[in-house]
């Protein structure tokens, strides 16, 4: 089974924002940070967590 692309979801624990970040980019220094605040996210789930046919986390803006 094929993901396409695959993402971590946070919200952060400063402002309340919801994001994600491809995996891609987890050996950049800025992974996982609130793109406005600059803090460490909490982590809320992965792309696996997704069930087939819904998508939880559509709402989670992209960085
Ligand atoms: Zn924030």
């Amino acid at each position: 089974m094929t993901w396409g692309t695959y993402y971590f979801f946070y919200e952060c624990p400063n402002c309340g924002k919801k994001y994600r970040y491809e995996l891609e980019g987890a050996s950049e220094e800025s992974f996982g940070l609130c793109p406005d605040c600059k803090v460490m996210g909490t982590f809320v789930g992965e792309t696996k967590d997704n069930k087939q046919g819904e998508d939880r986390f559509v709402d989670y803006e992209f960085v």
